[in-house]
């Protein structure tokens, strides 16, 4: 038995329930390995359960070993109904943060006599610490990433258009085998800067701007995360001030971050030094993430979250300063936890890059 679908038996055990009702995309991939659209998995204390639609019948078959694909005679609610029933379970986890309130409903009144308690808090954590596979395949997304930025700096010219830039992006992170982009590319110039996630729009780029990139790629299901901030000609004194602040930030949070340290004592490591330095309030975001089969996941690196770091979690560090009319700076890294300290996985390089107008 793998250590994923361990780990599902202790929860069971450990909240006393005769199964788990697993309905989100992420947690049947990470747990059955299915890729398709459309599951859902029944795990009980002896057996593994997945329902999909006759399109994917083929499909979990071959792709999740140790699970029995169960075919719907109608719909896959139904067919959740009938396996409940034949298996007499009687207290069932669900998860709270993804069943649609009509599903739920549905369930209610289907399965009378059965509990359905939430589960999301025990299966978050789950994901938060990556295995070998895993952090390999998002080192492999930031690389992919990191080449994007290598290529893209030549593109990055007065009169070009942000949605060029990301459209470029795109398409050449696919060519070297991203499934897609992480999320919607980050591409903003200018007083566009200032907005921490400005989707690329048709404005274009002018001399003496500041260029914020954020993009990620996707690779086996997993995601990478990275931005740089670089600037069109010759930066100015408080450009040049800004940068160096956000940067240093950065770093002194990076130096913080290891295993038994909490999240919110890597986010203070930043923000402290932003707000010494008078920009406290123009870094209106927290500090980190967690990365994975999502681009967002917790633990985060924000300064209400005491969990405590792991080796293992994959997290990004990506402090900015927001300065509204004038523009911004923003920094990050995917970061891997490792037992020491951390390893960082994006490797662009992080010195002002000044292009040529
Ligand atoms: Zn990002
Ligand atoms: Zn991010």
């Amino acid at each position: 038995m793998n250590k994923r679908i361990e780990s599902i038996r202790e929860i069971l055990a450990v909240n006393k329930l005769d199964g788990l009702m697993i309905t989100k995309e992420q947690n049947w991939r990470y747990l059955s390995g299915f890729t398709g659209s459309s599951a859902v998995l029944i795990l009980t204390a002896n057996d593994n359960y997945l329902i999909t639609d006759f399109r994917y019948l083929e499909q979990a078959a071959a792709e999740a070993g140790g699970f029995q694909v169960i075919k719907p005679q109608a719909l896959v609610e139904a067919a959740v109904v009938d396996l409940v029933s034949r298996l007499g379970l009687k207290r069932i986890g669900f998860e709270d943060d993804n069943l649609t309130y009509r599903t739920y409903k549905t369930f209610k009144e289907k399965l009378s006599g059965v509990e359905l308690v939430p589960a999301h808090r025990q299966l978050e954590p789950l994901r938060w610490v990556k295995d070998l596979q895993e952090t390999e395949a998002i080192s492999k997304a930031a690389g992919i990433a990191d080449a994007a930025f290598d290529y893209i700096l030549d593109f990055i010219k007065p009169g070009v258009r942000e949605s060029e830039i990301a459209l470029e992006i795109d398409y050449y992170m696919r060519r070297k085998g991203a499934e897609k982009s992480a999320f919607d590319i980050i591409v903003a110039s200018g007083s566009r800067a200032a907005l921490p996630h400005g989707v690329a729009s048709d404005k274009e780029l002018q001399p003496g701007e500041f260029i914020v990139l954020d993009f990620g790629a996707v690779y086996t299901g997993y995601h990478s995360d990275m931005t740089r901030t670089v600037i069109l000609g010759k930066p100015d004194a408080k450009q040049r001030e800004i940068y160096r602040l956000v940067l240093q930030a950065q770093e002194r949070a990076i130096a913080v971050l290891k295993p038994g340290v909490k999240c919110s004592e890597v986010d203070l490591a930043a923000r402290d030094l932003i707000s010494v330095e008078g920009y406290g309030a123009n870094f209106g975001h927290g500090l980190g993430h967690s990365v994975g089969l999502e681009i967002h996941e917790k633990p985060s690196l924000a300064p209400r979250d005491d969990t405590v770091l792991e080796a293992g979690m994959v997290l990004t560090v990506e402090p900015g300063v927001y300065l509204s009319g004038w523009g911004g700076v923003r920094i990050e890294d995917l970061v891997l936890v490792t037992p020491g300290g951390c390893e960082i996985l994006s490797k662009s390089p992080k010195q002002l890059i000044e292009l040529q107008t």
